[in-house]
C-alpha cells in the first residue's frame, strides 16, 4: 500500500483520517498531533522546566524524544528525566537502562530514584504476603516519590507517557468500579499547592503509535512487561478496550470524547479536595496521613506480626 502523500511505501494506517503514511509522513503527523495537543491544552509555557517521568518503555521513551525535539529551540524551556526505580526484580533492571541510554543519547539530565532509597523497601519486598495487587502499591509510591523528586529538582510540570489508551483505559476503569467521584477529578483540575501540575503530551496518540515513532527511531527494544501487570484491573479493562475497538473501530476514542462531555458536570459536583500536608512527610494529602506514608504503616506492621510469628 502506497502513502496517501507520496509514493513511499505506507507503514500505518490511521482509522480516523482515512490515510496510509509512510515513515516520514508518519512522523511528521505524531509530531503534529502532540504539537497541537501541548498548544490546544496550554500544557507548556515559557519558563517551564520539565521532569519526564521516564521509566524506559515505549510511552516514555517516545515521549522524551517527542519533546526534545519540539522544545530542543525554546531557550526558556528546559527538559530533564526521572526515572523511578520501584524494586522489581528481572523488569526494572532492562528498562533503567533503557532510559539511561536515551538519556544520554539527547544529552538530557537524568536522576534515578528508587523505591527503596526513600521508603526503605522495594516493591517486591512490599508485597510479600499481601493481598493487595502490587499496582496498588506501586501506584501510590510512584506518584508520591515522582512528586518528591520533581519539586526537589525545581521542575515547574512533570510530564508522562499516558497515551490515548491509557486514558481511555482510566475512564472506563472509574465506570467499572462505579467511582463516579475519582471519575470527576480525572480532568486536568487547578493547581493544588504542594503537587507538581502533570501534563500528558501524548494523550491523543494511539499507543501502537508511541511504539511504531520508537520503532522508526531506532531505539525500541524489546517489549518488556512488567510480571506484575497481569494481576491489575487495569490489564483486564486493557483487554476489552482492545477487543472492542477491534471489533467497533473508534471505541477507545468515544470512550474519551463521551467523559469529556461530562466532565465539567462532574467537575461541578465534585470540586478539588482541600489539601494539607502530611504529618509524617509533609507531601500533599487529604487527612493528615499521605496515602504513601497510611501503606508504609500498613506494611511495617504486617511485617512485625511475621516476624513475631516466625520467632514465637
Ligand atoms: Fe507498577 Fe503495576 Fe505498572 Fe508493574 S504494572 S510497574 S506493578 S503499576
Amino acid at each position: 500500500m502506497k502513502c496517501s502523500k507520496c509514493l513511499e511505501k505506507s507503514i500505518v494506517f490511521r482509522r480516523d483520517s482515512n490515510t496510509h503514511l509512510c515513515e516520514s509522513h508518519f512522523v511528521d503527523a505524531f509530531e503534529e498531533t502532540v504539537k497541537h495537543t501541548i498548544e490546544d491544552n496550554n500544557m507548556i509555557v515559557e519558563g517551564d522546566r520539565i521532569a519526564v517521568a521516564l521509566s524506559g518503555g515505549k510511552d516514555s521513551t517516545a515521549l522524551i524524544y517527542v519533546l526534545n525535539k519540539i522544545l530542543s529551540k525554546r531557550k526558556n524551556i528546559s527538559v530533564f528525566a526521572i526515572t523511578i526505580d520501584e524494586g522489581i526484580k528481572g523488569y526494572r533492571e532492562d528498562t533503567i537502562k533503557s532510559a539511561r541510554n536515551i538519556s544520554e543519547k539527547l544529552g538530557i539530565d537524568h536522576i534515578i530514584v528508587s523505591f527503596k532509597e526513600r521508603f526503605g523497601l522495594d516493591l517486591d519486598e512490599m508485597i510479600e504476603a499481601r493481598r493487595e495487587a502490587p499496582c496498588t502499591f506501586c501506584g501510590v509510591f510512584r506518584k508520591s516519590l515522582l512528586n518528591m523528586t520533581a519539586k526537589e529538582l525545581g521542575a515547574t510540570k512533570v510530564a508522562t507517557g499516558h497515551d490515548l489508551d491509557d486514558e481511555a483505559q482510566s475512564i472506563m476503569m472509574n465506570y467499572l468500579k462505579g467511582d463516579i467521584e475519582r471519575l470527576g477529578r480525572f480532568a486536568p483540575r487547578r493547581l493544588q499547592p504542594g503537587l507538581i501540575p502533570r501534563v500528558k503530551p501524548l494523550k491523543d496518540i494511539p499507543e501502537r503509535e508511541t511504539a511504531l515513532y520508537c520503532m522508526v527511531h531506532g531505539f525500541y527494544l524489546k517489549m518488556a512487561e512488567c510480571p506484575y501487570a497481569s494481576l491489575s484491573f487495569r490489564s483486564d479493562v486493557r483487554d476489552m478496550l482492545n477487543y472492542l475497538e477491534n471489533n467497533f473501530p473508534g471505541t477507545k476514542k468515544s470512550t474519551i470524547s463521551g467523559f469529556s462531555r461530562i466532565s465539567n458536570l462532574l467537575a461541578d459536583r465534585y470540586p478539588p479536595m482541600r489539601l494539607s500536608s502530611c504529618e509524617q512527610c509533609k507531601e500533599p494529602c487529604v487527612e493528615n496521613s499521605c496515602k504513601a506514608c497510611q501503606l508504609l504503616g500498613k506494611i511495617d506492621s504486617s511485617r512485625l506480626i511475621a516476624s513475631s510469628r516466625s520467632q514465637s
